[in-house]
């Protein structure tokens, strides 16, 4: 897959990141680290930049993107904001959680997929912080990944899926959280909905918020959306077909054919093989999240004919990471 790369990997280096802002200035795309997972950024502001993302990733016009700022005062820019907002930002900025806000009409459509309404977060890695500022502007990305895969958490994941289609990859080491964004709808703030799990719970959202946060939909049931036609339930999707375990038995696995992949939550006693995988020595759910996406991508490299994928169990982080395994798994 990397074979036609023509992307150069960067380090972080002042002059680095000097360079790379002046093309995104400029309007060329480059992809960046953040805390959730690597993105493919380009002037949010500029049309035909943003256009560029959707042809390099093969992603439907009909997927909105996410505007990453670097201050409160570019979200009043780009986006109506409320209290409710506000009050989020304050509490979870820079952070994991993007709010859907009504669109102010500086954002072109492009990057709203024609909605009324944007996306807004505001990252908090260090080298996408420093990028955001020395550009000046807002940035678009979705993850940096082509359309429906998994989604990628590190340089070289970004390479091995867009190397071929983009120039600049901005290394900022793996991610720490490793799953996308908790997306909320904040339109309406008398009626706060969650759209995406991630690191920022919806119980963290209600006791901030002091109201109700809807939840978001289980995949699978949900139709094509207006609101976001991206929450599509078969998405960060191995090639491989996964099927999902509430409960994975050890024994089971044991019994397995070699040509069958398990992965485990937290390490399996007294179990191991060639096809044994697990997300978390201990089972903790940061390092299951941190480590669920490049997991899916290693075993899908070895041409297993089936993955067995353990759900998470408890609060935290669970909802999230249950919700990419759902999609992993769905055939829609
Ligand atoms: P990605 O960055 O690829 O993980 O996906 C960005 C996601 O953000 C989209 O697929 C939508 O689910 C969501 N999103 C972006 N803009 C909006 C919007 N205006 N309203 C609702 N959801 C949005
Ligand atoms: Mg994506």
């Amino acid at each position: 897959m990397t074979a036609r790369s023509t992307a150069r990997i960067y380090r972080g280096t002042p002059a680095n990141l000097a360079r790379l802002a002046r093309r995104l200035r400029a309007g060329e795309l480059v992809a960046v680290p953040t805390e959730t997972v690597y993105g493919l950024a380009a002037h949010a502001l500029d049309a035909r930049a943003c256009r560029k993302i959707f042809t390099a990733k093969r992603r439907p016009a009909n997927d909105p993107l996410i505007v990453h700022i670097h201050s409160l005062a570019q979200l009043r820019e780009v986006a109506e904001v409320n209290d409710a907002a506000l009050r989020l930002a304050k509490k979870f900025w820079p952070g994991p959680l993007t709010i859907v806000l009504p669109k102010k009409p500086l954002v072109p459509a492009v990057v709203s997929a024609g909605l009324p309404s944007v996306a807004v977060r505001m990252p908090s890695h260090p080298l996408f912080r420093r990028l955001l500022k020395l550009c000046g502007v807002p940035l678009a990305a979705p993850s940096a990944n082509p359309f429906g895969y998994v989604s990628p958490t590190t340089a070289e994941h970004v390479r091995a899926g867009l190397g071929n289609r983009i120039r600049h990859i901005l290394d900022g080491g793996p991610c720490t959280i490793g799953l996308e964004s908790t997306i909320v709808d904040l339109r309406d703030p008398q009626k706060p909905r969650l759209l995406r799990p991630g690191a920022v719970t919806r119980v963290e959202l209600e006791r901030t918020l002091g109201r109700r946060v809807s939840p978001a939909r289980t995949p699978g049931s949900e139709k094509v959306a207006q609101l976001a036609p991206g929450r599509l339930a078969r998405h960060y999707s191995p090639r491989t077909p996964v099927t999902l375990h509430a409960r994975m038995s050890r024994a089971r696995a044991a019994r397995s054919p070699a040509s069958e992949a398990w992965i485990f939550v937290g390490r399996p006693r007294g179990l191991t093989g060639p096809n044994i995988f697990w997300l978390d020595e201990r089972g903790g759910l940061t390092g299951a999240a941190r480590r669920l996406f490049r997991t899916l991508r290693k075993v899908d490299a070895h041409g297993f004919s089936r993955i067995h994928a353990e759900l998470a169990r408890g609060g935290g982080l669970a909802p999230a990471i249950n919700d990419r395994l759902k999609r992993a798994a769905s055939r829609g």
